[in-house]
């Protein structure tokens, strides 16, 4: 059998990566969960390592020919445990959702209780809610943040930990803007004799900078996707102590998973090899200070931002005093060429299909190399689109400028 290239294979396909490329090169990205990997990573990805099949572990596998494989697995796992300081890595799940399904299968029978946080808090579906596999798998009962600092209640989660003695508390979000308190949650969880769970999903690769506070030495077990700001390839890790390693390992295979994806076990070392240098401490620590610079602006624009701020990477912007809607204001951005995401704001009194506010991140836009002057200038585009929704002469005004600020930072594929 011969190969040709993909552009001469495939036309069809080669044209529509060429012009997501495009897009992706000519427009502001400022979704929290995603980043632009380095070509280092894209490369690992597109490797003949998709061929193989290694269903099992380093040294212990079901099929045959695993010698080098194991040696891409063993070097994933010895990174992310110096990244992280963890005792036990298991570098397989294929993504966030899956990773903690295995966690949950791991440490829970169906109907035990867990305390999670609540979606339109800003919690992730997989925290319990009853439309996913884990709202109708376990039993969850949920905690949410103060209504009026838009902050996690500590007060609060124990109240309801000794309330419902839980077998596990989830911590982590998909759209929260404060520094998570492990150590709180810790003592909580101790009291009532619970598993602490910390789903670090977003934030991973602040806290593998260690710009912020990291769980994995304090809680049983840990889960992360590896492509948000940790910039790695589409996946995920679970993290646990010795202690909970052979149950993890047996939840993800043969409990959940078939093979693993070697060729992004391959990307994921990579990535946490990127992670693990002093540039990258550099680089998260610059995400802050744009967020920071970002929510600044907005709030001296007269927008509202929930709780009032951010100590990461994102923010939740609260529309309801611009007299708009998530859905039309993420519309209307997507016109300029700014992708950003809809996203309840807390006791949202509109439907989760068409929230209140929008969710905002800088790991992205960090990545092409922008800073605090960047975001006031993106922020005062998206003011401007918003305030003028209708004049389709002034929103292609405004996406000229998006393109021309993206040729000034350029992604370097
Ligand atoms: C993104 C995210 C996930 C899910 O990750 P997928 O790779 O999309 O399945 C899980 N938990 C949290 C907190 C997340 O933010």
């Amino acid at each position: 059998m011969t190969y040709e290239n993909l552009s001469q294979q495939d036309p069809e396909i080669w044209d529509i990566i060429g012009r997501e490329n495009k897009r992706q090169a000519e427009e502001i990205e400022l979704i929290a969960s995603e980043n632009y990997v380095s070509r280092a990573v894209l490369e690992a990805m597109a490797t003949v390592l998709t061929n193989k099949y290694s269903e099992g572990y380093p040294g212990k596998r079901y099929y045959g020919g695993n010698y080098i494989i194991d040696e891409v697995e063993t070097l994933a796992i010895e990174r992310c445990q110096k990244l992280f300081k963890a005792e036990h890595v298991n570098a397989q799940p294929l993504s966030g959702s899956p990773a903690n399904a295995a966690v949950y299968m791991a440490f829970l029978e169906p109907g035990d209780k867990v305390l999670g946080l609540k979606l339109d808090h800003g919690g992730h579906l997989s925290h319990g809610h009853s439309v996913n596999f884990s709202g109708r798998l376990y039993n969850f009962v949920q905690y949410g943040v103060n209504e009026k600092t838009g902050i996690i209640d500590m007060d609060e989660v124990r109240a309801i930990a000794l309330r419902e003695k839980p077998k596990m508390i989830v911590a982590g979000f998909s759209a929260y803007s404060r520094e998570i308190d492990w150590t709180g949650f810790k003592k909580i969880a101790d009291e009532v004799g619970a598993y602490t769970f910390a789903d670090i999903a977003h934030i991973a690769g602040l806290i593998a900078a260690g710009v912020l506070a990291n769980p994995v030495p304090i809680f049983d077990v840990v889960s992360s996707t590896t492509h948000k700001t940790l910039r790695g390839p589409r996946g995920a890790i679970i993290m646990c102590k010795e202690q909970f390693a052979k149950q993890i390992d047996r939840a993800v295979f043969p409990g959940m998973q078939g093979g693993p994806h070697d060729h992004i076990t391959a990307a994921k070392a990579v990535a946490f090899g990127e992670a693990l240098k002093p540039e990258f401490k550099a680089y998260a620590t610059q995400i802050i200070k744009n967020a920071q610079a970002m929510a600044a602006e907005f709030i001296g624009r007269g927008y509202k931002i929930v709780s009032g701020g951010t100590d990461n990477h994102l923010m939740v912007v609260d529309l309801s005093l611009k007299g708009l809607v998530g859905k039309e204001a993420e519309k209307i951005l997507e016109k300029i060429g700014i992708s950003v995401s809809r996203s309840t704001i807390p006791n949202d009194p509109n439907p989760p299909m068409n929230p209140s506010g929008l969710r905002i991140g800088t790991p992205a836009v960090t990545t092409r190399g922008m800073k605090e002057t960047e975001m006031k200038i993106i922020v005062d585009l998206i003011d401007q689109a918003l305030n003028n929704k209708e004049d389709e002469n002034k929103l292609n005004e405004l996406k000229a400028k998006v393109k021309d600020l993206c040729t000034k930072f350029k992604l370097d594929y």
